[in-house]
């Protein structure tokens, strides 16, 4: 017996004598125990599956709701023993919303059947994917790719992620109405092979006549290798979101166009990365190609100082060779000229070449004034790479101007200012080139005309031990979505009632508008406050700190540690809907500038490289905007098409943390159902009546049940009732709708059970 907070009602105990219920399980999490009795003590006697004795002192049991695994104190949730004989592959068909029932059948069906796949709710617009970290056998063949397309009748087909496909594109062809897919998960969980499924089952079996769809596949290369990494999480890791629209022609269903967004590419990778991981993946693809390296007058990825700090050049199960022909394959379908290949590949080397670039202190009078280029080789072979003056570069790298009172004035960096500057001139060339070939993907992808199918992949809710700007967008990000999900979800289900005209008690949910107030709210959310201090020059971050303390005080969202500026504490914490994250405001205000010193700008923007040159547009008078600003533009924007689409969602798993096979850690995998708000859906779809099937579907399935009664040549709405009505068992709350029979799990159970009976 090891959690203290498990907790079981005393009338619980007494109804539930003899009755099985889920117990703690020090690695399981929950596991399922018997109670055999209680003692005159108090305590209760309890026997698991394995025959294991388990005593618990009353002391401890308590009362408690069933949970949606967020309430700390968790009571044993009663379990109906034979349940356990017959999964469902749908987590509202289970017994209950509990961690218990649902971690259990996850892994049940994960480890036992190797079913990654579980529907959340008979709709089939949730879908939990469990990531197996090995190839299932015959799970993405052209037959299943067919069989979603046309499912074969008598045949019921499991959960699978050609399955939201599917119905997202018979939603977009019978509606006319624009679909979403939103894929979530944290790193590693496989959000970016769910969205390459989606895509390459509507490119299967949509096609095109312009073969679009071969480009929109082709993208993937690119993104990947300019925008993937192997971290210490995931060998190939996104570290960039992105949504991709997919256009169809309403006339044929055919593929027609596509687009793709992205969203805050993670910039500081390419000058310095933790140890274990490694850069984006072009810099290795590059270095290791032969010709390329000629070509380029490269060398080998540890003479690189962007390269060779962080451990590991060669990363397993990371093919560099292999993915860089991809690459070059992709740029020829995209129809990216030789010219501008090259380009980009100088460009790229560059980027690296910044690197390299060694700066000495140079001292007058014994005290260091400003600093030297110690080896010209790289900055004047940047210079070329980048098409700008090699002196002009020397000296923006190593002075900066300032003007002071209309006054400018020229001041020289020491050695360590000149190489942060020296860094965030690489990152500026590199974040602006990802968007470069966003744009140009979206050139070669033929544009927007008719009703699209978005596919979202975008990185899931962080906890990490250090939080600090990045988390906080990402959060903010996952808590806009969550929010998206809770309201779209509880108006469908309103919605259908209504139109089937049934009575229906108001659906509860959680809103979490009061965090979104704390971190968006015009003027004082968290990122507005931030903005505001990065604009003001003499701006910090403690001052921030400071202002938003006495703003937010009050919110019970909000809190700070009452001793913080005793101990000169930078942090803060907000209460998400997954848990509360701690946020270090230390380096906020640095990591949300999004601009290069003037003089880098210039020099950039008078490159005799047109392309180099346009990716630095003359800003005129604009103001400078933060990374928070345009984030969460961005965002905005996309929730706005949202709102105008009908969603389906992805919500994927990680079983641990090694990426292995056949190891499902049950502790881990509850707390990712937890971030990504599976209880909840479970939980909003189960006050509602989740299983509706039509007069006629409910008639062909269930007339068996009552059997020697004879239905024939009556309306189909008349059997329904008497289906129900002449059984000998009692459905509680069954309801008739205009053209649906809608129930809950419990009867849904028992006409399963009749049916299999008869
Ligand atoms: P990140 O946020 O880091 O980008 P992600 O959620 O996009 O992570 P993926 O890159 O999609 O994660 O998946 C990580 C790895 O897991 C894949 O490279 C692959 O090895 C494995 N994987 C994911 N999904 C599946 C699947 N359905 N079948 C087999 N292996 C899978
Ligand atoms: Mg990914």
């Amino acid at each position: 017996w090891e959690k203290p907070e498990a907790l079981l009602t005393r009338d619980e105990i007494e109804a539930n004598k003899g009755d099985w219920a889920w117990v703690p399980h020090p690695t399981l999490l929950w596991q399922p125990a018997r109670t055999v009795n209680e003692d005159a003590a108090g305590t209760v006697h309890m026997v698991t599956e394995a025959g294991k004795n388990i005593k618990i002192p009353k002391s401890r049991v308590m009362n408690g709701p069933e949970t949606n695994g967020r309430e700390q104190k968790v009571p044993l949730w009663p379990l109906h023993r034979s349940v356990l004989k017959h999964l469902e592959d749908d987590l509202v068909a289970a017994d209950g919303v509990n961690e218990g029932i649902i971690s259990y059948t996850l892994r049940e069906l994960y480890e036992n059947k190797s079913q990654i796949y579980t529907w959340v709710g008979a709709a089939h617009s949730v879908l939990v994917a469990v990531n197996p970290y090995k190839d299932i056998k015959g799970l993405y063949t052209p037959n299943q790719v067919r069989d979603y397309e046309r499912p074969p009748p008598n045949k019921k087909l499991p959960p699978h992620v050609f399955g939201i496909a599917a119905n997202s594109y018979n939603a977009l062809l019978r509606d006319a109405q624009n679909q979403s897919i939103l894929i979530s998960g944290e790193s590693g969980a496989g959000k970016t092979v769910a969205t390459k499924h989606c895509l390459s089952w509507l490119a299967d079996v949509a096609g095109s006549e312009s073969h679009v769809e071969g480009k929109i596949l082709s993208a993937n290369p690119v993104l990947e290798a300019f925008g993937n990494a192997k971290t210490i999480r995931n060998n190939n890791s996104s570290r960039f979101g992105k949504w991709i629209e997919v256009y169809f022609d309403g006339a044929t269903g055919g593929i027609c166009g596509a687009s793709i967004q992205n969203y805050l590419l993670e910039r500081s990778r390419v000058v310095y990365q933790q140890r274990g991981e490694r850069n984006f993946h072009i810099f290795y693809q590059m270095t290791g190609d032969r010709d390329i390296c000629s070509r380029f007058d490269l060398e080998d990825a540890s003479a690189y100082q962007y390269l060779n700090k962080s451990g590991v050049i060669k990363a397993n199960d990371v093919d560099d060779e292999g993915d860089l022909q991809e690459v070059l394959a992709a740029f020829e379908e995209l129809e990216f000229g030789q010219e501008e290949q090259e380009w980009i590949m100088a460009t790229t080397v560059a980027v690296l070449l910044l690197g390299n670039v060694e700066f000495s202190p140079k001292t007058q009078a014994g005290s260091v004034q400003g600093s030297a280029i110690k080896n010209s080789g790289p900055v004047k072979r940047a210079a070329d790479l980048l098409g700008v003056d090699p002196e002009e570069l020397d000296h923006v790298l190593t002075f900066r101007s300032i003007s002071v009172r209309g006054e400018k004035s020229v001041i020289p960096l020491d050695p360590t200012t000149a190489r942060d500057s020296c860094d965030s001139l690489a990152k500026g060339i590199y974040s602006r080139l990802f968007d470069y070939l966003v744009s140009r993907i979206n050139e070669s992808l033929e544009g927007r005309a008719g009703k699209f199918i978005g596919i979202l992949d975008i990185f899931g809710f962080e906890i990490f031990e250090n939080n600090s700007f990045e988390q906080l967008c990402i959060n903010y990000c996952n808590e806009k979505l969550q929010q998206f999900f809770n309201r779209t979800t509880f108006k469908e289900e309103e919605s259908l009632y209504a139109a089937e005209g049934i009575t229906f008690k108001h659906i509860e949910f959680i809103d979490n508008q009061v965090v979104l107030d704390l971190i968006e709210q015009k003027p004082v959310g968290i990122l507005l406050m931030l903005d505001e201090e990065t604009l003001v020059p003499e701006g910090s971050n403690e001052k921030l700190m400071n202002k938003m303390e006495s703003q937010h005080q009050r919110n019970p969202k909000f809190q700070v540690d009452p001793h913080r500026r005793l101990n000169k504490d930078l942090s803060f914490e907000v209460v998400h809907y997954a848990g509360v994250v701690k946020y270090d405001a230390e380096l906020m205000m640095q990591k949300n500038i999004d601009t290069l010193y003037a003089d880098m700008y210039a020099c950039c923007q008078a490159s005799s490289e047109p392309r180099l040159a346009g990716l630095f547009p003359n800003l005129g008078r604009q103001q400078i905007k933060s990374v928070s600003y345009k984030f969460r533009k961005q965002l905005n924007e996309l929730m706005d098409v949202l709102y105008e689409t009908e969603s389906r969602y992805i919500r994927c798993v990680k079983p641990n943390n090694d990426q292995r096979p056949d190891r499902f850690e049950t502790p881990l995998v509850v707390e990712q159902l937890r971030y990504s708000g599976v209880f909840e859906a479970v939980a909003i779809r189960k006050q509602g009546y989740p299983f509706r099937l039509s007069f006629r579907q409910f008639r062909c399935r269930y007339s068996c049940i009552n059997q020697g009664h004879v239905y024939r040549g009556r309306d189909d709405r008349a059997v329904c009732e008497e289906i129900i009505a002449s059984s000998p068992h009692t459905f509680e709350d069954v309801q008739f709708g205009r053209t649906l029979v809608l129930y809950k799990a419990p009867v849904h159970k028992l006409l399963t059970l009749l049916r299999n009976l008869a």
